[in-house]
């Protein structure tokens, strides 16, 4: 069988679409004004980001002056997340175990701070229960932050039933929708949430640019100081080429919804399916609510980093479950939390599809898998009896 290149990572970063790339241009060529500068240069570039604003917030419901732009989805948690606790001085914040780390260790920063965190568990399939957050409310819980999807294992939380019980006992509500805008149809007249985080490079926008929704009249304080751009929020000379690549990904990203998750959710399942005929296979995650292209399972005896270099090889690029930042052992904070033993989290692939994945590059990973997995297993010392 030929090589083929598949990329299925996208959970990490997508490609930046054509017509983002195309629209973002002019910006770095002959559109090169400062916003804030009165002249003409500066007031045809204004003109063009608040249009760009405009339309990211009717991509996602919002009003334009609930769209504040930051540099991704780790500045915007960061914002939302510290500018609340820097306003309240002090108190309790409730989260999930299963955060992406630009929640969670802003949350862990900010115990050393003196404010308290709960750090709620998820169930086998990563979910939060709603109860579980009522009864961990205090009377000094001010915020709230659970992800709207998990960036490893693909669960979709129950965001605005949290969002509702948030607002129901006077708490904000910040979710982490960087893995869902572009998506999941999302509609922010509708979701209970005071703050979303979004990142351009995960729906084919570029790298540095997302966005921080902040509902209108909550009030938190920023983190930095400077020329007031963002309405003081997020100060700084915009970055207009990339707020302009990230409304049109958006724009169109949102358009091909629910039609492009359908499409999504079939190459998924088959993906899923084909890899379950593998013995001692484990699905991580939820079956149904799950992000229309993630796929994350547990190669039992192996080591995922092991698959994901043989896969490598073969022109596949995924991503290991276990993936350890520094090097170390320790498995995932996800797959522990999920209660994976040691052993399966370390077992465990991501592959995360996006556009441009066709039904060829499904099945060209699901010719490849078995001889992989076999190969592995045969070299396995801890490969079960008989097994
Ligand atoms: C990618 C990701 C982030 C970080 O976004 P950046 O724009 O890369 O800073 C935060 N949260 C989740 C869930 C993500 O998947």
């Amino acid at each position: 069988m030929s090589k083929k290149n598949v990329y299925m990572d996208h959970g990490a970063t997508t490609p930046v679409r054509q017509e983002a790339l195309e629209a973002m241009l002019p910006f770095f060529t002959e559109l090169y004004g400062n916003p804030s500068s009165l002249h003409a240069q500066g007031r045809d570039v204004r003109k063009a980001f608040e249009e760009a604003r405009r339309i990211t917030a009717a991509s996602l419901g919002a009003e334009p002056d609930e769209i504040y732009f930051t540099s991704g989805g780790t500045e915007s948690n960061n914002i939302a997340l510290r500018g609340a606790a820097k306003k309240q001085g002090s108190g309790h914040i409730i989260t999930s175990s299963i955060e992406h780390h630009a929640v969670l260790d802003v949350c862990k920063d900010l115990e050393k701070q003196g404010f308290t965190v709960t750090y709620l568990p998820v169930d086998q399939f990563g979910l939060v229960s709603l109860e579980d957050v009522e009864a961990s409310i205090k009377p000094d819980t001010f915020m709230i932050s659970v992800m709207a999807a998990n960036n490893e294992v693909g669960t979709v939380q129950p965001v605005s039933e949290i969002g509702e019980l948030a607002a129901k006992h006077g708490i904000l509500f910040h979710t982490d929708a960087v893995q869902v805008v572009g998506q999941i149809p999302l509609n922010l007249k509708e979701l209970n949430v005071d703050f979303l985080s979004l990142s351009a490079h995960k729906f084919n926008g570029p790298k540095g640019i997302g966005a921080l929704y902040k509902r209108k009249g909550v009030k938190i304080d920023p983190l930095y100081h400077g020329g007031g751009q963002e309405r003081k929020l997020r100060p700084g000379t915009e970055n207009v080429p990339g707020v302009v690549g990230l409304s049109k990904a958006l724009e169109l990203a949102v358009g091909e919804l629910p039609q492009k998750a359908d499409a999504l959710e079939k190459l998924r399942d088959r993906l899923i399916e084909g890899l379950m005929e593998i013995d001692d296979v484990l699905l991580n995650g939820h079956r149904e609510k799950r992000l229309p292209g993630n796929i994350n399972v547990s190669f039992q005896y192996i080591e995922g980093e092991s698959v994901l270099l043989s896969l490598d090889l073969q022109g596949v690029a995924a991503s290991s479950g276990s993936a350890c930042s520094s090097g170390s052992l320790d498995p995932s904070h996800v797959l522990s939390a999920i209660g994976l033993d040691h052993q399966t989290a370390h077992g465990s692939i991501r592959f995360s599809l996006g556009r441009g994945n066709t039904v060829e590059d499904i099945d060209y990973v699901l010719d490849i898998m078995p001889p992989i997995v076999e190969r592995l297993r045969q070299m396995s010392p801890v490969r079960k009896e008989g097994g």
